[in-house]
């Protein structure tokens, strides 16, 4: 096929006089270079499918955020050094603390910046993942970025403003719908109110409605989340409030999860138990991992798990693989974030080309975009394309293995992909 022809060739451009090192070793960095090319803009303008991993918070444009807490007069930054409650950069709207209370080390925002032009530019660095991030302490790293702006982005007004900004953007990007990994009771109005479990569900729905006045398939699904590391006693509570959303909203819940380090010492063997008697839907962040010992994907299918997050290590549980082939498991691959987590150091030796190839389900996804700027679902396309030697029927498998079947949104997506293929 033509299309096909002219990308390989693209792809055999882009990769020689040794770029292929440079774009396999840090493709973070190459990013800005390969936007500016035609293979980037034929990415960029391919139809997406859905997008089934993504962590809402980690989404929401970070300078967008700071433009938005710039441009209110009741936010603040916390300038002094880390405390055991509050992070260096911290930024929060007065909303958020106790009674609306300024604590010591609190700085106007408005005032601080003014002060200190750079101040902004030094937030979003403190807020963004790159390589040189990677050491042995990379996740309480990374853990911090997502403290920083929580209490700006789950300030109701802003989050709204995020919300519809990320959808649109999607929808702009040629993703069809997305499910959310959230974390439950953190967006707070006004007077300091946080949202209930329902509350929340009620408002995404809002937001998600008013997209659709002119995405019409754009659909977001959540997904409960909570920790991986917490005390087991603390889970049912949580599974309780997800089986009650799964009732209540079975068009938009689709399940639990837990997320984090799976290196915080306490595996999902430990959980299992709790999560196998709320007999809650799992959908698990499993084997985000290159430890042969980390058995999360074993434990995961024995708990009936139809998607995993991650499945990094796989490979290294061959029976394993062939039952996750057998049944057609979903794999919700993020080549991206597992090089900025430092998990693959090279992209081209990403165990995911074989699962491609091996014919397992796999999808293509982003996890954290906002934090490692990259795009929603774009780059990590390409990556996929540029590291693995894949042609662009297996890029079209794993977009169309993200619709699970979905007669509509299948169609389509074929009609736009016969539009994409005669684009050129
Ligand atoms: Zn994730």
């Amino acid at each position: 096929m033509e299309i096909e022809r002219q990308m390989a060739g693209m792809r055999r451009e882009l990769l020689s006089g040794g770029c292929d090192r440079l774009i396999f070793n840090d493709f973070q960095k190459q990013l800005p270079a390969l936007r500016a090319g035609k293979l980037y803009s034929l990415f960029r303008s391919m139809p997406k499918g859905r997008l089934m991993h993504a962590h809402i918070e980690a989404t929401f444009d970070l300078r967008y955020i700071l433009s938005l807490a710039l441009s209110c007069p009741d936010t603040y930054v916390f300038t002094l050094p880390e405390t055991h409650e509050f992070r260096y950069l911290q930024v929060a709207h007065k909303a958020w603390f106790e009674g609306g209370i300024i604590p010591a080390g609190w700085e106007n925002l408005q005032q601080a910046v003014a002060a200190r032009p750079l101040l902004k530019e030094e937030i979003f660095e403190a807020c963004t993942a790159s390589i040189e991030m990677i050491d042995e302490d990379i996740w309480p790293k990374f853990e911090a970025i997502f403290d920083r702006y929580k209490a700006l982005n789950n300030y109701r007004p802003f989050f709204i403003k995020l919300y519809s900004k990320v959808l649109c953007e999607m929808a702009e990007e040629g993703i069809m719908g997305v499910d959310f990994r959230y974390i439950s009771q953190t967006v707070f109005d006004e007077d300091g109110h946080r949202l209930s479990n329902d509350e929340y569900v009620d408002l995404v729905k809002e937001i998600n409605a008013e997209v659709q006045k002119k995405y019409p398939w754009f659909k977001v699904n959540l997904i409960y989340s909570y920790y991986k590391g917490v005390p087991a006693e603390t889970v049912p509570e949580r599974l309780v409030y997800a089986r009650h959303l799964l009732e209540k909203y079975p068009d938009v819940v689709l399940g639990f999860d837990m997320v984090g380090d799976e290196a915080c010492g306490k595996d999902l063997d430990y959980y299992a138990s709790v999560l196998r008697e709320a007999g809650v839907p799992v959908i698990m962040h499993a084997g985000e991992s290159v430890d042969p010992a980390n058995g999360n994907i074993g434990t995961a299918l024995q708990l009936g798990i139809s998607r995993i997050g991650h499945g990094l290590n796989l490979y290294l549980h061959p029976e394993i693989e062939s039952k996750v082939k057998e049944t057609g498991v979903m794999l919700e691959v993020c080549p991206l974030s597992n090089q900025l987590l430092g998990y693959i150091p090279d992209l081209s030796l990403h165990p995911a080309a074989g699962y491609i190839k091996r014919g397992l389900n796999v999808t293509i996804n982003s996890d954290d975009c906002a934090i490692f700027d990259t795009a929603y679902i774009t780059d990590d396309l390409l990556a996929a394309y540029l590291c693995w030697n894949l042609s662009l029927a297996d890029i079209k498998r794993c977009l169309l293995n993200s619709l699970q079947g979905d007669a509509a949104l299948t169609s389509l997506f074929e009609e736009q992909w016969k539009a994409f293929e005669n684009s050129l």
